[in-house]
């Protein structure tokens, strides 16, 4: 049996998740654009898929714009609707945290002359609020910061942050793909105005989330063409992925205590497993201010792709803190942000639990950890 502790990657379906998606695909054919009966009862699931998306997060519902996924909502934001609102305004203000789905249109509005300022982040991965306030100028359009990391799980102070941007009459927009379904992110709290999801990271399918867009009102869209989603996104809406997002926040919403105390455990016992069994190790990251369901380790001295690959063939999945880009092993420039050498970055393995993973699984890795890291560090 396999033990899967990958789940910043993607997450395996929910059985609710896959039910309210079968009957779409069975049942519900229609067209939500269509008047007739058939396309209502498609626009009915829609409809009841953005209340629970907007019920979870605590916004109105016309603020969910359902897209592609995370990828689409934080282009969306960045190339699209950020040109078309800034005005004479060319700053936007981000960190050096961010995701690549954040960081490459960054670089495209480098490119087409805007600036751009990263903040750094600390040892801990935590981005410093009163840096960001000091790194808005009179022309900034837009803050931009991941509510929480994939690669090291540090949850950034988004309330402190966003409250600063407002005070500042700067628009703020975060990537809470990794947040959502692990830690309350409630909108009705934080003033954010622009905010990214994925269903797969919360047991929904890939290929579907959603882009929260408060200042609804002025935003034309990027995809033209028929008036879906308020004519925001044309395009015949993935009605069955909706839906499996939809029962998706439902589950969150219904389980989000309970879900971070089950993952802290395992996490923790994970953790305190490794730390006893394993000379030489360090954990990357807050151990505060951090997803629970997220551990991410420092092996020193061992090759960590090389651990990823010896705990793959004993059936336990996790990631590396190392991605290869053409050819060559590139250590994560997350880790390297936070003081991390290339070397310990290269040592370093994310683990992250989710739904369906046990206390026998994770002592199952601890039995076999010590052994594969002591071969990673000779070969190391
Ligand atoms: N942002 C973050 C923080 C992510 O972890 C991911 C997925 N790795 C994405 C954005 C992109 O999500 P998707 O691939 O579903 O578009």
């Amino acid at each position: 049996m396999r033990v899967y502790l990958d789940h910043n990657a993607t997450t395996p379906l929910r059985d609710e998740v896959v039910e309210a998606m079968t009957h779409v695909l069975r049942d519900v054919y229609g067209n939500p654009s269509s008047a007739h009966e058939e396309g209502q009862a498609a626009r009915r699931v829609v409809d009841r898929a953005r209340q629970s998306v907007a019920e979870l997060l605590r916004v109105a519902p016309d603020d969910v714009l359902f897209t592609g996924g995370a990828t689409e909502s934080n282009n969306t934001v960045l190339l699209g609707l950020l040109p078309a609102l800034a005005g004479a305004r060319r700053h936007v203000v981000s960190s050096v945290g961010e995701h690549p789905s954040v960081e490459a249109p960054l670089a495209v509005l480098e490119r087409q002359g805007w600036r751009v300022t990263r903040v750094g982040v600390d040892r801990d991965g935590l981005v410093d609020p009163q840096e960001v306030a000091a790194a808005i100028e009179s022309d900034t359009a837009l803050v931009s910061i991941i509510w929480a990391n994939n690669e090291t799980g540090a949850i950034q102070p988004i309330d402190r942050i966003a409250a600063l941007a407002r005070e500042r009459g700067v628009w703020m927009h975060s990537d809470a793909t990794q947040a959502v379904g692990k830690v309350p992110v409630d909108l009705g709290s934080v003033p954010v105005d622009l905010l990214s999801l994925t269903g797969h990271k919360l047991n929904a399918p890939k290929g579907v989330g959603c882009l929260v867009v408060r200042e609804s009102a002025a935003f034309g869209g990027i995809l033209h063409g028929g008036p879906q989603e308020r004519g925001r996104r044309g395009g015949t809406e993935n009605v069955a992925g909706i839906a499996g997002l939809g029962a998706a926040c439902e589950l969150a919403r219904a389980e989000l205590p309970e879900r971070t105390r089950r993952y802290a455990q395992l996490r923790d016992r994970l953790w305190d497993g490794i730390a006893a069994k394993v000379p030489n190790v360090a954990r990357n990251g807050s151990e505060s201010h951090v997803l629970s369901n997220t551990l991410n380790v420092e092996f020193c001295g061992a090759a960590g792709e090389l651990l990823l690959q010896a705990l793959d063939l004993e059936g336990v999945a996790v990631s590396s803190g190392a991605a290869c880009h053409s050819g060559s092993i590139e250590p994560s420039a997350v880790l390297v942000a936070m003081g991390r050498s290339a070397e310990q970055a290269r040592g370093s393995l994310r683990l992250s639990v989710g739904q369906g993973n046990d206390e026998s699984q994770i002592d199952r890795v601890l039995a076999i950890l010590p052994d594969l890291v002591q071969r990673a560090r000779e070969v190391g």
